[in-house]
This record gives C-alpha cells, sequence and structure tokens, in this order.
C-alpha cells in the first residue's frame, strides 16, 4: 500500500532519497538501499519457479464461470522471489537493529532463548484440537505461567485467552459489566472514567462495551487530580480505567488514595497494565486495590510485537470479578490436566453468583507467546524481573537527566520506564516534533512516540527499555542533543522540514495514506476500477 503511494509520489516529482544521490546511478539504487519494485511490476507472464505436470483434462462444473482470462498473480523464478522478499525485509527498521526508542510500547529485546523453547517439536508442533490427554504439558505450561503473572500482581485469578491489550481491556471491563449485571447495577452505572493521558484503546474499549467516557484532567505534576476524581465519582460510575505508572512516564502517587475513593463509591479500579516493565518484581498491583489489569506479554514478558509477532493479553482479576472470567481456564484433578470449558462453575461463582462471560477467541490463548513469555520469566528468576524494572527505570531517567538541558522534560522530578518532553525547546525554531523526529531517521533511529501523550503539547515520549547498552544509549543521546542544538540555533529549520534526507523515502502523505490507502496494483492496460475476473468473463 504505502509502497505504491511512494512511488507515485516520487513520479510526481517530489524527490526520492536524496535527489542529486538518486541522479548518480543508473539504477536507481544507492549503494545497498536498492530502488524495489512491486513484485507485480517485476514479474513476466509465464516466468514460474516451479515445474507443475500438466493438469489433467477435468469436465467443467462451473457452468460457464470458469475463468478464462489470465490470474493475473506477478511471474517470477525462485531467486526473484526470494531476492524480493530479502531486500524489502531489509527495509524495516528493527528491535534487533539498534535503539527502539518508541515510548508506551516497550520495545525490548527479545532474548534468543525464547524462540529456541517455542521452537521445539513438543511445542511449535501443538495443534489445538489434539486431544487433552496429549497436551499435559502445554496446559501445565499455560497453568505456570498464570501462577508467575498472578504471583507477580499480587491478584488471584487470571483469564489467559485475550490476544492482546485492547482485547484484555475488553474482557475485563466486560468482567466489570457481569459484576454489575450481578449486583443489579448495570443500568444504572454506565460511566466509566479516564484520565486524559489514558492510551486511546482504554476509552475506545469503554464506548465499544456501551459506556459513557468521562475524562480526568491531569494536575500539574502529570499525575490523576485527585480533586477531580472524587468529584466525578458516584452512583452512575462503573469503573475507573487507569494506567500506572501512566502514560506520562509517572507513577501514580495517590494510586491508594484513587482506588479507595473507587471502591467507596462502588465502582471498580481497571488498570492498564501495559506499563508493567516499569514495576514488574517491585509493586503488586494487587496491593494497590486493582480489580482487573491487562498484561501485555509482548511488552513486559518480551514476546516479539509490532511487526513481529501477535501480542498476548492475559487479564489478572480479583476476588470479585474472577467469578466472571471467561472460558477456557486450565484446571487439575485426579485424571490430570483438563480445560474447562461452557458450563463449568468457577470455585466460588456459587458464592457470588457470578456466570462466567463466555469465551473471548477461539481455543485458549497465544500459546507461542505463552511460552517466550515462561521462558523469559524463568530465565530471568524473580530477582532478574525486578533487576528488569530497575534498568529499565534507570535507563529512562539517565536519558531524561543527559537531555533536560538541550530538551524540554514535560515535569519535573524523576521518571518511571519513559521519559516524557514536551515541544518547548522547539518553541520559535520553526521546527517542529514531527519535524524533529522525522531528522532522527537520518541519524538511524526510530523516532520515539509523538504527539501522545495528549496532555503535553508536542509530546516526545523515549522509553529506552532495559536492553540497551550505555554506550549505544550515550549515542543516540549525543544524536538528540546535537538535533536539538542545530534546531535551536533557529537557522535550520529549511533542513528539518526536508528531512529525512537519506531514508529511501522522504515525507510521505501520511493522511493521504491512511485515508485513500491503495491495496490493489493494477497493470497499466487495466484502468482503476475495472474488475479483471469481470474482464475474463466478459
Ligand atoms: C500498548 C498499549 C495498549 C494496547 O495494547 P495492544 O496489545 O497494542 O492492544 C494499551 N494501553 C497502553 C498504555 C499501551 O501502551
Amino acid at each position: 500500500m504505502v509502497q505504491s503511494l511512494d512511488r507515485s509520489q516520487g513520479r510526481s516529482g517530489a524527490p526520492v532519497g536524496a535527489a542529486s544521490d538518486a541522479a548518480a546511478t543508473v539504477t536507481g539504487n544507492r549503494a545497498l538501499q536498492i530502488e524495489e519494485k512491486l513484485i507485480f511490476e517485476q514479474g513476466q507472464p509465464g516466468r514460474t519457479g516451479v515445474d507443475l505436470p500438466e493438469p489433467p483434462k477435468v469436465k467443467d462444473r462451473l457452468n460457464g464461470l470458469r475463468r478464462i482470462g489470465e490470474i493475473g498473480l506477478p511471474g517470477l523464478s525462485e531467486p526473484q522471489v526470494v531476492q524480493h522478499y530479502t531486500r524489502l525485509s531489509q527495509k524495516n527498521y528493527a528491535i534487533d537493529m539498534g535503539v527502539y526508542p518508541l515510548g508506551s510500547c516497550t520495545m525490548k529485546h527479545n532474548p534468543r532463548i525464547n524462540e529456541k523453547v517455542a521452537r521445539l517439536p513438543g511445542i511449535g508442533d501443538l495443534h489445538p484440537l489434539q486431544p487433552v490427554s496429549t497436551v499435559q504439558g502445554a496446559l501445565e505450561l499455560i497453568d505456570q505461567l498464570a501462577h508467575w503473572l498472578k504471583t507477580l500482581t499480587g491478584m488471584p485469578a487470571v483469564a489467559m485467552s485475550p490476544a492482546a491489550g485492547a482485547h484484555g481491556e475488553m474482557c475485563g471491563m466486560m468482567a466489570i459489566a457481569a459484576a454489575l449485571e450481578a449486583r443489579g447495577e448495570r443500568k444504572q452505572r454506565t460511566v466509566v472514567l479516564a484520565p486524559e493521558s489514558a492510551h486511546g484503546t482504554n476509552p475506545a474499549t469503554a464506548a465499544a462495551l456501551g459506556f459513557t467516557v468521562k475524562p480526568i484532567p491531569a494536575n500539574d505534576r502529570g499525575r490523576v487530580d485527585l480533586a477531580a476524581l472524587t468529584a466525578a465519582l458516584g452512583p452512575d460510575v462503573a469503573a475507573i480505567m487507569l494506567t500506572n505508572p501512566n502514560t506520562c512516564g509517572l507513577f501514580e502517587s495517590e494510586i491508594i488514595e484513587i482506588s479507595k475513593a473507587v471502591h467507596a463509591a462502588g465502582a471498580f479500579f481497571y488498570c492498564d497494565g501495559a506499563n508493567f516493565n516499569a514495576i514488574v518484581g517491585r509493586v503488586r498491583p494487587g496491593d494497590l486495590g486493582v480489580d482487573c489489569m491487562h498484561i501485555n506479554l509482548h511488552k513486559t514478558f518480551s514476546t516479539p510485537h509490532g511487526g513481529g509477532g501477535p501480542g498476548a493479553g492475559p487479564v489478572v482479576l480479583s476476588q470479585a470479578l474472577a467469578p466472571f472470567a471467561p472460558y477456557p481456564w486450565i484446571v487439575k484433578d485426579g485424571s490430570g490436566w483438563r480445560i474447562a470449558e461452557e458450563g463449568s462453575a468457577t470455585p466460588n461463582s456459587a458464592r457470588i453468583g457470578g456466570t462466567p462471560l463466555g469465551r473471548l477467541k477461539a481455543f485458549h490463548g497465544q500459546m507461542g507467546m505463552f511460552t517466550r513469555a515462561l521462558a523469559y520469566i524463568m530465565s530471568h528468576g524473580a530477582d532478574g524481573l525486578r533487576q528488569v524494572a530497575e534498568d529499565a527505570v534507570l535507563s529512562a531517567n539517565y536519558v531524561k537527566a543527559r537531555l533536560q538541558d538541550v530538551m524540554t522534560p514535560a515535569f519535573d522530578g524523576p521518571c518511571m520506564h519513559e521519559a516524557l518532553f514536551d515541544d518547548g525547546f522547539l518553541k520559535d525554531t520553526g521546527v517542529s516534533t514531527l519535524d524533529f523526529a522525522k531528522a532522527m531517521i537520518d541519524e538511524g533511529y526510530h523516532p520515539m512516540t509523538m504527539y501522545f501523550p495528549l496532555v503535553v503539547h508536542g509530546a516526545l515520549l523515549i522509553e529506552p527499555t532495559e536492553s540497551q547498552a550505555k554506550e549505544d544509549l550515550d549515542l543516540f543521546i549525543a544524536a538528540l542533543r546535537s538535533l536539538a542544538e542545530r534546531a535551536k540555533s533557529g537557522t535550520e529549520a529549511e533542513a528539518f522540514k526536508a528531512a529525512p534526507r537519506l531514508a529511501p523515502r522522504r515525507r510521505l502523505d501520511e493522511t493521504l495514506a491512511a485515508r485513500k490507502p491503495v491495496l490493489r496494483w493494477r497493470p497499466s492496460n487495466n484502468p482503476p476500477g475495472g474488475d479483471p475476473l469481470k474482464q475474463a468473463a466478459e
């Protein structure tokens, strides 16, 4: 999609790469930056990498609907296919290439031992429909991970099946809705409170489940304004959705007061646990009065995410919400491990009268991610996990301390796992947060998170994680210091607006790409709107 947009941008005169460099080569390539055509543009009809036997003659049973035109797939030899996809793979910036400071995303190293374990034949070759007697070890693995997650969070129950953070939010909020229903309060409690700095998925989840979202302002310390929160609490409030540490990278120091106030008002406390990396092994959310929290295994517990793989978002639940956990869950009885499905009662559902909220997804959750997360947890051990949090917080504070004289920290004092700056240091320079981020690409870095959280003007959110060596952070810091100083010189606005200069593509029309994505390639003799299938039939 973006590729074809890029190309049309190149054709329409916008610079492709550094214009003069590109003109200097016959191929349009710049050293090892290969100017890669779409696979459809490379293909030749009739070329193939395999020899297939002539198909047997069959009688047409398609009532005249048999395709008569070309199928329109690109024809390539095997080396062409391999080279195309290898070149494409090299266009990615990846966690395995360098500092990936994308705040709120916890882009940390995925240890290779995780991959090795996940690929063991007994694990990698499992099928979710195998007889339970043949997957005893896998069920035990899920149960062990569940045990770690409950222990690390200080919570009595966990729902393992949610497929990602946002899916976990939905699971937790559905459990809250079910608990309110059981109390006969679902109709009355329609409001969900969300701090203004909340991740977009929080209000989206609440709204998707039919709640009305009410924003709670932050105070000048970047934390939830307790007075505003208390004023908003009432018999119409179902829950608060709060992230701790919050997306300003700050620990909510009044968290105990917040949770007490929320519970006194008869509401639930949903904690967005995506930032667990900052506190794992140091703070147990259960001790803070949390009723449910999703854990992004793909953030804290180092399973690949983004382009690298699916996520997993188990949700830990308090005693009050446990009876409403979705199916399935893993139980052990005299005959071994088993999967409790529809109809099984939770241990305390009779007492509370809860009904599990059904299934959230097919099968039992993301088995590959469970395996990676458990490998990560067990290879670190409890003390290692604690050190993860300490080092992540140390790295972020190091970055913050080394940049605070040239950039503007959004809030005073130490941060947790991410350092948040606003665009104050760019004031009157003609350089915006976006320009600054684009200039980082020329320096070989994936930009930090920009313009989020929304409570900070022109936000730049840097999460270095614990997995970068000090020398690598030092180089990153030196690059940012140099960019900040250049921006502040007041004479380089033009240069920043032109960045990135060295990337294969420069400024893309991101709005157009989002609003009018070009998802389908068409040969030039097949005008837009023409349907090749239909044409073939005609
Ligand atoms: C990443 C993130 C989410 C959403 O998690 P997904 O796995 O991407 O759905 C929610 N809240 C916060 C604070 C996050 O950083």
